[in-house]
Parts: C-alpha cells; sequence; structure tokens
C-alpha cells in the first residue's frame, strides 16, 4: 500500500431520482449491459455491434439511406459535428434562436468564421417559419439553416417540416438538434426532408450521457464532399469517421470508440425500438399531461401553453419563493433532482424533465409529491394531495 495516498472514501453516489434536464437515469439493462466484458475497438464482434447500432439508429431517426454514427461525446459534440463538418468560413447560416441552445448554436458558428443571421423569437415561444423564410430569401446565399427540435431551456417543440421546405428553397441544409426530442418525440428525417440532424444519449434515449447520435441526409454527405477546405477539427471530422464506421472504409482506425458507452447506446435503442417509436412519443405525452395537470392544480402554471414538449417542462417559480431552498429540498429530503433556470428563466423557473426510462407516471407523482412538501416547507400555501390527485385523473383519462 502506497503510503503517500490516502483514500478520502468520497465515492458513493446516492441513488437519486434524475427529472432535470438531464442525465436522466436509465433502465438496468442499460446499466447492465455496460459491465460486459470488454472488447476491442475493432474486433469483429464489436463491429457487429458497431453495425447493428447504425442500423437501428436509422430505425429511430427514421431516414432508410441516411448516414448515422453516434459520435464520442456529449450532445455539444454531436453539435459542433455538424456544425464543423458542414459550414466552411464565409458561409451564411441562419439560425432560429428560440432559447439558450440555439445561441449555442451561434456561438459555435461564429468559431468556425461562418456568418450568422440570427432569427430572434421570445424565450418560451415557437419558431415561427415564415419569420425564418423572410431572412433566408433576403440572402444571397445560404449554406444551412439551424433550429433547435425541442429547446430545453423553455420546453417548447417548433415545427421542423416547414423549416426544412424553406431551407431547401434556398437550396440551403436544414441542421436541428435533435437532443430533448429523439426518443421522446416524432423525429422523421426522410419523410420531413431533414439534413443534418444530431442527438444526446441521456435525455429521450435513456442511455448515459457520452455519446452523440449524427444523421446526416444524401444531401448533407455531398455537400461534405464538395467542402473546399479540411474539416478543421480531426477527431469531429466525418469524412475520417466513416471509414471506421463503415464495412467499405476498411475499418481504418481513427480514434479508439467508447466500448463501453456504445454498448449501454445498443442496450438503450433495443429497449427503445422493442417498446415502438410511436407507442413511446405517447407515454412521454401521457406521463407530461399528468405532470402539467398536476402543477397547474396547486397554482403552478406551465410556462408553454402551446406547443409544448413531453420530455422538458417550465414551471414559473412562484413570487417569493427561493429556487434554490426548493431544489435543495428536492435533493436532500426526497432525492429528486429537478433543473433550475436557464437564460432568461435564471431564478424564474424550474425545468422538469420526464425523459426516456424516467417517462413513468409513478415519477410525476413522486415529483408532484415532493414538490407539494418542499414547497409548503417553504411557506407556499399548497392544498395537500391536489396535484396528485389532478395527475391521477388525468392518467385515467
Ligand atoms: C442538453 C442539450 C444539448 C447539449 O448536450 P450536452 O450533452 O449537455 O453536451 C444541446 N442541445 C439541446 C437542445 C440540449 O437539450
Amino acid at each position: 500500500m502506497s503510503d503517500q495516498y490516502q483514500s478520502s472514501n468520497v465515492f458513493n453516489p446516492p441513488d437519486r431520482l434524475l427529472l432535470g434536464p438531464g442525465p436522466s437515469n436509465v433502465h438496468p439493462k442499460v446499466i447492465q449491459a455496460m459491465t460486459a466484458p470488454m472488447l476491442g475497438h475493432l474486433d469483429p464482434d464489436f463491429v457487429a455491434i458497431m453495425d447493428d447500432v447504425q442500423r437501428m439508429l436509422r430505425l429511430v431517426f427514421k431516414t432508410k439511406e441516411g448516414f448515422t454514427l453516434p459520435v464520442s461525446g456529449t450532445g455539444t459534440a454531436g453539435m459542433e459535428a455538424a456544425l464543423v463538418n458542414l459550414l466552411e468560413p464565409g458561409d451564411t447560416i441562419v439560425i432560429a434562436v428560440n432559447g439558450f441552445f440555439g445561441g449555442r448554436l451561434e456561438d459555435i458558428a461564429t468559431r468556425i468564421g461562418a456568418r450568422v443571421e440570427r432569427v430572434d423569437f421570445e424565450w418560451g415561444s415557437v419558431v415561427d417559419p415564415q419569420k425564418v423564410r423572410e431572412v433566408v430569401q433576403r440572402q444571397d446565399s445560404v449554406k444551412m439553416v439551424g433550429v433547435v427540435h425541442v429547446e430545453t431551456s423553455t420546453g417548447v417543440i417548433s415545427p421542423l417540416e416547414d423549416i426544412a421546405a424553406i431551407a431547401h428553397e434556398k437550396d440551403a441544409l436544414l441542421l436541428v438538434d435533435a437532443v430533448t426530442s429523439l426518443g421522446g418525440c416524432d423525429v422523421d428525417m426522410d419523410s420531413w426532408d431533414l439534413d443534418v440532424v444530431y442527438s444526446g444519449t441521456q435525455k429521450c434515449l435513456g442511455a448515459p450521457s457520452g455519446l452523440a447520435p449524427l444523421a446526416l441526409s444524401g444531401r448533407a454527405m455531398e455537400a461534405l464532399r464538395k467542402r473546399s477546405s479540411k474539416v478543421p477539427s480531426f477527431y469531429l471530422d466525418v469524412s475520417i469517421l466513416d471509414q471506421y464506421w463503415n464495412e467499405g472504409g476498411g475499418r481504418t482506425y481513427h480514434h479508439t470508440a467508447p466500448i463501453t458507452m456504445i454498448y449501454a447506446l445498443w442496450q438503450a435503442l433495443d429497449l427503445l425500438l422493442l417498446e415502438g417509436l410511436e407507442e413511446r412519443f405517447a407515454r412521454h405525452h401521457r406521463v407530461a399531461s399528468a405532470l402539467r395537470a398536476g402543477l397547474s392544480a396547486i397554482g403552478l402554471e406551465p410556462i408553454v401553453k402551446s406547443n409544448w414538449a413531453p420530455p422538458l417542462t417550465t414551471v414559473a417559480i412562484p413570487d417569493g419563493i427561493s429556487d434554490t431552498a426548493v431544489r435543495g429540498r428536492m435533493l436532500r429530503e426526497h432525492d429528486i433532482e429537478i433543473g433550475g433556470g436557464l437564460g432568461v428563466f435564471k431564478d424564474k423557473a424550474w425545468r422538469i424533465g420526464l425523459m426516456g426510462y424516467n417517462a413513468a407516471p409513478a415519477n410525476a407523482l413522486r415529483v408532484l409529491s415532493a414538490l407539494e412538501q418542499a414547497l409548503a416547507a417553504e411557506g407556499y400555501e399548497v392544498a395537500r394531495g391536489r396535484s396528485l390527485e389532478a395527475a391521477q385523473m388525468s392518467l385515467a383519462s
């Protein structure tokens, strides 16, 4: 034993219910998959798992021919991969911004040296395709239009099909951030004609954070081949990653795939597809409706009234109630994590996620019950049990 090292024995993660904007808890089978024996990243048995993951991702993104791969890294790595592969310095990208993550798209596009045209919408409101169209049409040329499908800072879902048509009128690609939507609400890449779509594993897909599934349409792959400059990121260069992920590329080493994360994703996608996409979307909708009914019943109005996204509900914090005091109680006394507000909603809203494995009636009831207790302890007058009654009625209807 080393006499230089004394273990602090702090590694003892408690069992929490994660009902914030992600990460979410995962099915026990997903954790179990991560404990399977390690394989080499070029082992034929691992390669078979990779092929299967790509096939399952095509089903989840609803694309027959699209190229899919899980980018190593979290949702933001997917965002960065999408932008860095398809934008070159001087290219114009029109970005619809109706919350925090639209702003992050702009940040990354600017770092690449692209010309960014922002179309701003009030936080909590939906992206209006006609406003995007006006800006797109005004440009000489547009390489890409970017939009966040479910804005996780507000819980709004935006219409993708119309925005895709607007992009294509101008021969531009449509980029979609589906980090919070994929696996929780419909994302139909082929029918809606989306070009570059990325997600993250820890939200509605039901795996830990660490991979960013990315899908590219034929149009996007062609744009990638036609680039005049090298992709400025080696790690995220899809044209080289393709040589590892696709049989035809000779399985050329690029970087060592995160083996256990890919096991987890395989298992999470298998569970998702066995449940069925439409059944899964209906489950998210059903539990979010119950949560919303329960919150309203105790005077906590959900902020988003129309185009609300089932995976994530934002709710205004009542006047005089401390954000951190309530969330602190939820965590310490109930082992439940919910999210605080982001950006303009900081200190003003809570974000409650019912995503993937966590989108279950029992979790909607648990978070309502804990919230009632925490609010009461902080002096908010709440008719105890009323939120559970309303949620249960919603579930029964
Ligand atoms: C969570 C999230 C991201 C970023 O994902 P990370 O896994 O945190 O890197 C990007 N976009 C949206 C819409 C998100 O909700």
